[in-house]
């Protein structure tokens, strides 16, 4: 298979365009969705997976460029798995992530008064989809289990980084430097599956 030389990274978010970007090998040229003055598609799928899909296809067309999108966010077991493919949209129209936190919060202490005393499950998701035009290319997904923290810690990161606690680690993601935090989490994982694709 012909490897591929310029690749457009499929997204409007600033951590994400960074992470991805210093995952990917560097004889690919990169571009990002700024740079066309892209805005991003509605995401109406009902997975991780359909939603990169939809985005990579559509920056695609935009572009006529080969794009890696991806889709992400956090599930919470007792929450039935929420915020999941509503991560972005629990933080409002401006992408707050106090008030995603908060709402966080505010539900777990809805569903369990003492889920502090607990060790409340929760795991990262990515899904990332290569697509050139409308034809899926490749589509992988990666996790990073861990729990929640019981208040937020760290300033390092974006989203909902200061209030996970990968597994077997002490410290939030927000606690960790970009390096710590690459090297364990979904992206990471997801592009190790991808990678042969590139
Ligand atoms: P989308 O993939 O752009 O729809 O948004 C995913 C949302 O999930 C982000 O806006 C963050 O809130 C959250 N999220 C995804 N990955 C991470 C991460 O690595 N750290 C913290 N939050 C994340």
């Amino acid at each position: 298979m012909k490897k591929i030389s310029k690749l457009l990274i499929g997204t409007n978010n600033k951590g994400k365009y960074k992470e991805i970007k210093d995952l990917l090998p560097k004889y690919i040229k990169t571009y990002s969705t700024s740079e066309f003055k892209l805005k991003s598609p509605a995401e109406n799928g009902r997975t991780f997976i359909e939603n990169s899909i939809i985005k990579s296809k559509y920056f695609s067309k935009k572009t006529k460029l080969i794009c890696l999108a991806d889709d992400s966010g956090l599930e919470i077991d007792i929450l039935d798995k929420s915020p999941g493919i509503y991560s972005a949209r629990w933080g409002g129209k401006k992408a707050d992530f106090k008030k995603a936190t908060k709402r966080v919060y505010k539900e777990l202490s809805k569903k369990d008064i003492n889920w502090k005393l607990k060790k409340v499950k929760a795991r990262f998701i990515c899904a990332l989809s290569i697509c050139y035009l409308d034809k899926k290319i490749a589509s992988v997904l990666g996790k990073v289990e861990g729990y929640i923290s019981v208040k937020p810690k760290g300033k390092n990161g974006f989203g909902y980084d200061p209030i996970f606690i990968p597994k077997n680690k002490r410290k939030t993601f927000g606690e960790m430097s970009s390096l710590q935090k690459y090297k364990i989490d979904h992206r990471f994982n997801a592009f190790k599956k991808i990678k042969k694709f590139l």
